[in-house]
């Protein structure tokens, strides 16, 4: 993973990381530091909800459940021992046709000798039977011939087929890295990249964007009222919700357990301001209602920070804002949205 938090952040994740590895119990090796850094960040939404569903179910937070969770969202081999995968298929197949193709090859050798050795009989003999044996010979070795042809021609389309499927599998596991397992909307990462690429033809095209910063208010009141599976639906409601609200070109990603965070190109603050406060309403609006027992929940509400990205500004910076902005947000009150100064300019209160 990749961490851009200031170093005050930074400090304040790495001291809240180490006391809950002490308070634990568990051994402070670099793998378990990570992991109880980056829940204190709340930077991998997955880590969060694995470790929350722990705490929640009072499961003892051994060594073992952490390394397991490390090793499902973490560790580096996840990612290789996919790779890896994807790279035996396909060299299984290649191997399979190589094979196929050497044997034609080897066929059409022979059959080559066959009809040079055929050539030099025929003009040496007048004898009837000895040209019909030789024809005989021809014709077994187009017989063989043909036969090899259709083997590899069956390989052929088997192996095309297969890299078809190795195609798709490919597709639906780089979708798989890059969309939240729980929401479905894009992940961090894919977030991480969007936001590179909109920077990069904003600074090409001389346009603006603005990025929102959603976090759902008193959620973790939510949760302890209801638990986490209805949680769970909460945050699934709040995404298709956002998702329903934005036009195709905007990016709506899930940045942290219960952060929504929107890419919109082409937008200023104003236009930012106008949309976040749609989508303000429009999760507000919304009546949450548990699943399986049918009660009515209540309504659950969101507070945004908006900033507009001002030329040449680094994106940690740009989401400081949003995060600052979002802050303000909740500071007056929740249930709202704030709008982040242009950088170099101090926060408004108020
Ligand atoms: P605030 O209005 O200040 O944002 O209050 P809050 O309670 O929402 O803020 P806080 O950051 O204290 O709590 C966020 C909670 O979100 C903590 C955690 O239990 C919950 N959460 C984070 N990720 C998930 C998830 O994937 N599923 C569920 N059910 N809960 C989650
Ligand atoms: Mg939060
Ligand atoms: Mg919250």
């Amino acid at each position: 993973m990749q961490y851009s938090h200031s170093i005050e952040k930074a400090g304040e994740f790495s001291k809240e990381a180490l006391e809950r590895i002490e308070k634990e119990g568990l051994p402070p090796t670099p793998e378990l530091y990570e992991l109880w850094y980056v829940y204190a960040s709340g930077a991998n939404a997955d880590v969060t909800r694995a470790i929350d569903i722990l705490v929640a179910a009072e499961q003892n937070i051994t060594l073992e459940r952490c390394q397991e969770i490390h090793q499902r969202f973490l560790s580096e081999n996840q990612q290789s021992e996919e790779v890896q995968k994807f790279g035996n298929r396909i060299n299984e197949t290649i191997k399979d046709v190589t094979g196929v193709v050497s044997n034609v090859k080897n066929s059409a050798q022979k059959y080559n000798q066959t009809l040079s050795g055929v050539t030099e009989k025929l003009s040496g003999t007048d004898s009837k039977e000895e040209i019909e044996a030789l024809l005989k010979d021809i014709v077994a070795g187009t017989q063989d011939m043909i036969s090899q042809n259709t083997v590899l021609e069956e390989k052929l389309t088997m192996s095309t087929k297969a890299m078809e499927e190795l195609q798709h599998d490919l597709e639906i596991a780089r979708k798989e890295a890059l969309t939240d397992g729980l929401t479905n909307l894009a992940n961090r990462k894919a977030f991480d990249a969007e936001i590179e690429r909109v920077i990069d033809s904003a600074k090409t095209n001389s346009q603006t964007f603005s990025v929102i910063m959603f976090d759902i208010d008193h959620f973790k009141e939510f949760n302890d009222n209801y638990g986490h599976q209805v949680g769970d639906q909460v945050l699934r409601l709040v995404a298709r919700t956002l998702t329903d609200g934005v036009k195709g070109r905007d990016m709506v990603a899930r940045y942290g357990g219960e952060e929504f965070v929107l890419i919109l190109p082409e937008t200023n603050l104003k236009g930012g301001e106008v949309l976040g406060e749609n989508l303000r309403k429009a999760v507000a609006n919304k009546e949450v209602i548990n699943r399986n027992s049918g009660e009515k929940l209540g309504r659950i509400t969101l507070s945004g920070g908006i900033a507009e990205y001002t030329n040449g500004e680094a994106i940690e910076d740009l989401m400081d804002r949003a995060d600052g902005a979002l802050y303000t947000a909740k500071q007056n009150g929740r249930n709202r949205i704030a709008a982040a100064p242009a950088a170099g300019q101090s926060q408004k209160t108020g």
